[in-house]
């Protein structure tokens, strides 16, 4: 497909005029700079962008452009990315495990913020990390509800144990602060509630007054037409208890969302194979491209569907199960998604809110998610 041009008007120009036959995902920077300035104007403290989300070089880019000035990064490869992209700006490392030759490579690119959540690797750390300056947040979690699935499961010290590893952080001189994930895809401001209080706690445990508090990112996205996320009530209710828990001794807030920020960025354009007996739907994208994380996270309902001519299908709805194009069964989105009754083999299937957990992962399996990444001056 001949994508000469560099930026398309809308998603529906760049179909009718190329109709691509691989996934296309079409990127709105002032979608992106627009969300960055929600966060960066309405989050009370210090915004930080998840990398791993979504790493395309030009989403760092535009969150540079649009005023983020720190990263959480997790690797190397990160780490030497956004280096690259955003001289200057602050890198937070906090991927609670690394190995002595990743902590090695973050000292020597000058990372000076790390996260941990166990003795042992609290030990790795300060063999190497230099006392002056440099902050080690302790990961701490909570068995919590209300997230799109439980980050708890891999990462976080108890509430005990964080409290030990805080004082130790201050004993060995560091910047001592906490951090914590409430899971992703948090659409109940509540969800940050207890984990504030406890962070509260921590410190009232251990003695120690934190500098800093990162809420983690777990900020929503808009996936359901019915379910529309509120940053605003999240960003007060954060603001609100931890006043209340910390009083005078509230810590600078640190949030690091990934997810919130980028996803309304992008929109997915699948194309309808086949339409296999009036009832299933075989799409040229699916669980192993950009749709990988549907089946965890659930369905995004947020669809159109497009002629090849770019008319939008417009026949009452109808649910239709959806397979992407491999031939493992698992490929198969997750529920029904509703289409117009008049979509036909060719349209495309336009998905909204797919920035976040989806260029990533993307993969080649089966031979398949062939993408292409275009530039547009409006989603819709
Ligand atoms: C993945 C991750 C995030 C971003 O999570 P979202 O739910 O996408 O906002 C933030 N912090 C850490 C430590 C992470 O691992």
């Amino acid at each position: 497909m001949g994508l000469s041009k560099t930026i398309w008007a809308t998603p529906s120009e760049l179909l009718r005029t190329q109709q691509p036959e691989n996934p296309v995902m079409f990127f709105s920077p002032a979608v992106l700079q627009a969300t960055a300035k929600v966060f960066i104007e309405g989050f009370p403290g210090f915004v930080t962008y998840a990398v791993k989300s979504n790493p395309d070089e030009m989403v760092i880019q535009n969150l540079v452009a649009a005023g983020i000035r720190g990263f959480d990064v997790a690797s190397p490869h990160e780490i030497a990315m956004v280096g690259r992209l955003a001289p200057g700006a602050a890198l937070h490392y906090n991927n609670p495990v690394r190995s002595r030759s990743e902590i090695a490579f973050a000292v020597a690119h000058g990372v000076k913020s790390y996260s941990v959540d166990s003795h042992s690797e609290l030990a790795k750390l300060a063999e190497q990390v230099p006392v002056e300056g440099c902050e080690i947040s302790v990961r701490f979690k909570l068995p919590v509800a209300g997230a799109a699935y439980n980050f708890g499961a891999k990462f976080g010290a108890t509430v005990e144990l964080a409290a030990e590893l805080l004082a130790e952080v201050a004993r060995l001189g560091y910047i001592p602060s906490l951090t914590f994930h409430p899971g992703t895809q948090c659409t109940d401001p509540m969800a940050w509630d207890s984990y504030i209080r406890a962070a509260a706690d921590i410190c009232r445990v251990s003695g120690v007054k934190a500098r800093r508090l990162n809420v983690g990112g777990g900020f929503p996205s808009h996936r359901l037409n019915d379910v529309v996320p509120h940053l605003d009530a999240i960003f007060a209710l954060i603001d609100r208890v931890s006043t209340e828990a910390f009083g005078a001794d509230r810590p600078q807030l640190v949030c690091e969302p990934g997810r919130g920020l980028v996803a309304e960025s992008m929109t997915l354009a699948a194309r309808i194979k086949a339409i296999r007996d009036d009832n299933h739907v075989f799409l040229n994208d699916g669980v192993y491209g950009g749709m990988t994380e549907l089946p965890m996270i659930g369905i995004i309902d947020r669809a159109e569907v497009i002629s090849p001519d770019g008319i939008r299908r417009s026949g009452e709805g109808r649910d239709r199960t959806c397979f992407g194009p491999t031939c493992d069964s698992v490929d198969r989105l997750p529920g029904e998604l509703t289409m117009p009754s008049d979509a036909e083999e060719g349209d495309y299937l336009v998905l909204h809110g797919m920035g976040a957990y989806s260029t990533a992962t993307n993969t080649r399996f089966n031979g398949f998610g062939e993408m292409t990444i275009a530039t547009v001056l409006s989603l819709h």
